[in-house]
C-alpha cells in the first residue's frame, strides 16, 4: 500500500511516540483504504488480527504480531488465475536459476565438464537419453518420470543431473559456472534446481516406506485425508517431530521435548546410517510413524537434513502450523512460500527456549495458528500437485534449450529412456542411503 509521504511522516512520528504504527494502519485498511492491489490482503489482514488485542503485552509478542499483520497485508496471490495453468507461483525461481547462463550461453564443453558433476541426459527427437549409469536408480527413474511426459514437445538438448542430495556448483563469477541440475541448493550455490525425485520414487527409504516415501500425488490423497480426520479443534496443542539426526540442529527440539513432554513430542528414529542411541542422541530409536499420524498433533517442525528435508510438503496437508527452522536450505517451490503467512519461521539452529517462546505465542493466539495453517496447506494443496510439478519441468528445461549455443546431435553411446510400463520393468526398490 502506498501512503503519501506525509502521512508515512506522521507514522514514524506516532512510532517514536511508541504508538504502532502497524495499528494504525490496520485501522486504515479496516476503514476501507484497501487498494484494488491489495484487496486480498486487506481481507486476509483483519482476519489475522481478529484476536491479538489485550494478549501480546510484550515486546516480543508484538513483534510477532507486527510481523503476520504486515505479511497478511501484503500478500498477492502468485497467480492471475487460481487454477495456476501456467505455473506462474514457481517460475521466478526458474528465471534466476537460468539467469547466470544468459550472457555467454551454455556450450558443448560446458557440458563436458559439468558431467563431472552428474549423469548427462538427451533429448534428441523427442526422446529421452542418458548414460548407461545412474548413481541411484530410483532417483533418476523419479526425475525420468517427468521428462519422459514432456520430452515429446521439447526441442533437442544436453543436460547434467546431479541426483545426489548436495549441490555442486559454488562458482563465484559467471564464467566459472556450470549447468548443473541439482534438486536443492543454499544461495551459495549456482546449481539448476529441480523438482526432486521423490515427487514420483525415490525419497528416503525407511521401515514405513521401504520403497522411498515418493508418489506425492498418492501421499497428497492419504495426508489430506488424515488432515481432515483431525480438524484444527480436534488437533493436540503440541509441537510434533519424528525423524533421524541427519542435521544437529534437530537436537534442540528433542531435548525440550525430552524435558517438556506435554509441550513437545519429538524423538529420534534410525536410519540406515544407525550405529548406537549415540546416533539418537543417547536414547534409543522411536518408532516410526506415518505422515498421517502427524496430523493429530497443532505444531509441526521441520528442519534442513543434509540438504532440503523432503518432509516439508508433506506437514502443510495435516492443516498443522508448520515451524520451519532455518532459510538457506531450498527446494524449488520454497520461495513461494512466504514465512509468516503459510509457516512460522525460526532461525537456524534454535534454543530450546526460543521454540518455547513461539510455541507459547501460538499456544496463546489459537487463531492466528489456525489461520497460518490453512493458508499453508492451501498453497501446497492448490500449488504443488503434480501438474505444477510437469509444468514446472516444462517450463525450466524450455527455457535451458535456449541458451545452448551449439547444435545438439545424436549420441549413439547414450541410452534410450522409455516409459516403465511400454517397457515393462518392475520398479526398483529405493537404493537411498
Ligand atoms: N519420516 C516419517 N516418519 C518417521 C520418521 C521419518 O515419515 O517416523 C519421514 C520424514 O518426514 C522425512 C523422511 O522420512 O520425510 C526422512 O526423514 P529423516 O529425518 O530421516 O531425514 P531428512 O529429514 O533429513 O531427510
Amino acid at each position: 500500500m502506498k501512503f503519501p509521504i506525509l502521512f508515512v511522516l506522521f507514522l514514524k512520528l506516532l512510532q517514536l511516540l511508541n504508538i504502532s504504527a502497524e495499528t494504525i494502519q490496520q485501522d486504515v485498511t479496516s476503514k476501507g483504504m484497501c487498494t484494488e492491489e491489495t484487496a486480498n490482503g486487506c481481507e486476509d489482514s483483519s482476519k489475522a488480527e481478529s484476536t491479538t488485542n489485550n494478549r501480546n503485552d510484550d515486546a516480543a509478542s508484538q513483534r510477532i504480531v507486527s510481523k503476520i499483520e504486515k505479511t497478511w497485508a501484503k500478500y498477492k496471490s502468485c497467480s492471475a488465475e487460481p487454477q495456476d495453468p501456467k505455473c506462474e507461483c514457481h517460475q521466478k525461481v526458474w528465471q534466476k536459476d537460468l539467469e547466470v547462463f544468459q550472457k555467454q550461453g551454455i556450450t558443448k564443453q560446458n557440458i563436458k565438464d559439468a558431467t563431472k558433476f552428474g549423469t548427462l541426459y538427451k533429448i534428441f527427437n523427442q526422446k529421452l537419453y542418458r548414460t548407461a549409469d545412474c548413481f541411484f536408480p530410483a532417483r533418476c527413474e523419479g526425475i525420468e518420470y517427468f521428462l519422459l511426459k514432456i520430452a515429446p514437445s521439447l526441442p533437442n538438448m544436453d543436460f547434467v543431473v546431479n541426483t545426489r542430495d548436495y549441490p555442486q556448483v559454488s562458482g563465484r563469477f559467471a564464467r566459472d559456472v556450470l549447468p548443473v541440475f541439482s534438486f536443492s541448493k543454499t544461495s551459495d550455490y549456482r546449481d539448476i534446481m529441480y523438482p526432486a525425485w521423490t515427487f514420483w520414487a525415490g525419497g528416503p527409504a525407511i521401515k514405513l516406506f521401504p520403497t522411498g516415501i515418493g508418489r506425492w500425488d498418492i501421499q497428497r490423497e492419504k495426508i489430506n485425508k488424515a488432515g481432515l480426520e483431525f480438524p484444527w479443534e480436534k488437533k493436540i496443542a503440541k509441537g510434533f517431530f519424528r525423524g533421524s539426526r541427519t542435521s544437529h540442529e534437530r537436537d534442540s527440539l528433542v531435548l525440550l521435548s525430552r524435558s517438556n513432554p506435554n509441550w513437545v513430542d519429538a524423538a529420534y528414529t534410525k536410519n540406515q546410517a544407525w550405529k548406537s542411541p549415540k546416533d539418537t542422541l543417547g536414547e534409543e530409536p522411536a518408532q516410526e510413524v506415518s505422515f498421517e499420524y502427524h496430523c493429530q498433533f497443532k505444531y509441526l517442525f521441520n528442519f534442513r537434513g543434509v540438504a532440503a528435508s523432503f518432509r516439508f510438503k508433506h506437514l502443510f496437508l495435516c492443516r498443522s502450523l508448520v515451524f520451519h527452522v532455518g532459510n538457506e536450505w531450498l527446494e524449488f517451490f520454497y520461495p513461494a512460500l512466504k514465512p509468516w503467512k503459510h509457516y512460522v519461521p525460526l532461525d537456524k539452529n534454535p534454543s530450546q527456549s526460543e521454540i518455547k517462546e513461539i510455541m507459547e505465542f501460538f499456544r496463546r493466539n489459537d487463531d492466528l495458528a489456525k489461520n497460518i495453517a490453512e493458508a499453508g496447506y492451501e498453497f501446497i494443496w492448490h500449488h504443488l500437485r503434480m501438474e505444477d510439478i510437469e509444468c514446472y519441468w516444462k517450463h525450466l528445461m524450455t527455457n535451458y534449450s535456449k541458451l545452448l549455443k551449439y547444435e545438439v546431435v545424436e549420441d549413439k553411446s547414450l541410452i534410450e529412456i522409455k516409459d516403465k510400463k511400454s517397457n515393462n520393468q518392475k520398479r526398483r526398490r529405493s537404493d537411498e542411503f
